[in-house]
């Protein structure tokens, strides 16, 4: 069966890339109706920060890619946070040298350091721990078998590390890029182990998958340098190593290098934000917090390195289950575009009922709406949507549906309010007083009716009749917006409204 897992580090909020590693790990488990995990990878124990862990959890609800299993759900693979695994991994370390794959290594790291100034100093600027060097560091392979317990008993400081072989070629079939070969003399003997009882990345995350049963390891670009190394751990181990499928590396709009913080802070790069995250003077806008609806974010994320192979380009969540594969996504980097991703912003407020945008609008605007009722915020929302990008643009670009006016736009004024505009308008506001039904459709017959008496055409009347009642130089229809704010407020205007 599928078992697939997102496996952050606790390390920061949860940026891009890493809601889309996840929203492609679930939309591969529904799929396939397998199961989404999640795992918390905390071993580095100095990259941890307080509170990103909650943060990852609530980022996924927000999102509304909840795991099936895994940290703050449970399930019967747990626990799901590595530093609560931490004693189940040494006798898989234990293992690997007792078959000759990995071996104890004492070298401090004054040794380490000694070792690449010399290297630099003869040129050679990428020393690794590998096949060439171990042979000359002091580890469990060059000194006397009864010299390296004596050192394990005096407790002295140690690493394990994996016994990378010289000159093999490792081959792997990754479901997006295809076959991937690396020779492993470009390969250094990671550390799998700490003397401080904790595991390495590569250790914990390969023992971690194997147990917990995982079918396919879908994650960034980023790692597939560490995947020659994880076969080779399978292979140590005797275990069948999952399929791997490396996600395209999200770049910069321009395509001129891979997307950073620095960008996000811009382009609100992580979900939301978060108190701990002002602390190194930085001020982080999320999604979340810029007024993204969850399903715009999702499905403008879902199109960073895949696309259904139609033209359709709006996916509800079930929707893009259905229609994704990891054929279909690409192995080149996908640039990230912010105007894109507003316009997927846009379709998503649009599509939302008025009732929906009413209430959310209630929530973030509150009081400034006055004293209307529920009907009346529906219809405003309903007349400014098409004009709002987020749920907010309602209430500042139809202010005047809420509110009297005070400035009256100059550019108009300046074109427009010529001699006569002031007794046009009255006589215009005697005949919307007489309109018996207050209705768009009415006001837009007599309105009609007006023009005709006056022998005057509707691009020197109708922008006088907006700025009185609106203060603006555009907008949505008039007669809807007289229909709404209704007769009285109407010509109440009409006659104090004079700019
Ligand atoms: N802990 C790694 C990360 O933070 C997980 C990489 C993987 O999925 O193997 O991205």
């Amino acid at each position: 069966s599928v078992r697939v897992r997102f496996a952050p580090s606790p390390t920061g909020p949860l940026h891009m890339g890493g809601v889309r590693t996840a929203l492609y790990n679930y939309l591969f488990a529904k799929k396939n109706n397998g199961t989404f995990i999640l795992r918390v990878e905390d071993t580095d124990q100095n990259r941890f920060v307080e509170g990103a862990e909650e943060y990852i959890i609530e980022a996924l609800k927000w999102c509304g890619i909840t795991p099936d299993e895994g940290q703050g759900i449970g399930g019967d693979f747990g626990p799901y946070k590595q530093s609560e695994r931490k004693a189940m991994y040494k006798p898989y370390a234990e293992e690997l040298i007792a078959s000759g794959h990995a071996y104890y290594a004492f070298d401090t790291s004054e040794d380490l350091d000694r070792m690449r100034k010399q290297a630099i100093q003869m040129k050679m600027p990428n020393w690794q721990y590998n096949s060439v060097t171990r042979s000359s560091m002091q580890n469990s392979l060059t000194l006397p078998e009864d010299e390296v317990q004596k050192r394990l008993q005096n407790g002295d400081p140690y690493v394990i590390r994996f016994k990378m072989p010289r000159n093999e070629d490792v081959r792997f079939e990754d479901e997006i890029r295809g076959w991937v070969v690396v020779n492993t003399n470009n390969l250094d003997d990671k550390v799998l182990y700490k003397s401080d009882g904790m595991p390495t990345y590569h250790l914990a995350n390969i023992v971690d998958d194997h147990t917990m049963e995982i079918s396919h390891v879908i994650r960034g670009e980023e790692w597939l340098p560490s995947a020659p190394l994880h076969v080779l751990l399978y292979e140590a181990f005797g275990w069948n190593a999952p399929k791997f499928a490396h996600c395209p590396l999200l770049l910069r709009p321009d395509g001129n290098g891979k997307l950073s913080k620095r960008d996000g802070d811009r382009l609100g790069f992580p979900v939301f934000p978060i108190d701990w995250l002002a602390q190194d003077g930085e001020k982080y806008s999320g999604y979340r917090e810029q007024g993204y609806l969850p399903g715009a974010f999702i499905n403008m994320l879902a199109f960073l390195g895949w696309n259904p192979g139609t033209t359709q380009e709006i996916f509800s969540l079930e929707q893009m289950v259905e229609a994704f594969s990891l054929n279909r996504v690409s192995k080149a980097g996908a640039k990230f575009d912010a105007d894109k991703t507003k316009w997927f912003q846009q379709q998503y407020l649009r599509a939302e009922s008025a009732s929906s945008l009413a209430k959310m609008l209630r929530e973030e605007v509150g009081a400034k709406l006055g004293e209307v009722c529920d009907e009346y915020v529906e219809q405003a929302c309903h007349l400014m949507k098409e004009r709002a990008t987020f749920v907010e643009d309602i209430y500042t670009e139809g202010q005047y549906l809420f509110k009297n006016p005070t400035e009256f736009d100059e550019k108009t004024i300046k074109k427009k309010w010529k001699e006569e505009a002031e007794e046009l308008m009255a006589d215009w506001s005697k005949e919307l007083d007489a309109i018996k039904e207050f209705k768009s459709e009415h006001i837009e017959q007599s309105f009609k009716a007006f023009l005709e008496a006056k022998e005057m055409g509707i691009g020197k009347v109708l922008p006088l009749f907006r700025l009185v009642l609106t203060g603006k130089g555009m907008g949505p229809s008039m007669f809807e917006i007289s229909a709404l704010l209704g007769k009285e407020e109407c010509l109440e205007r009409m006659n104090k409204n004079i700019p």
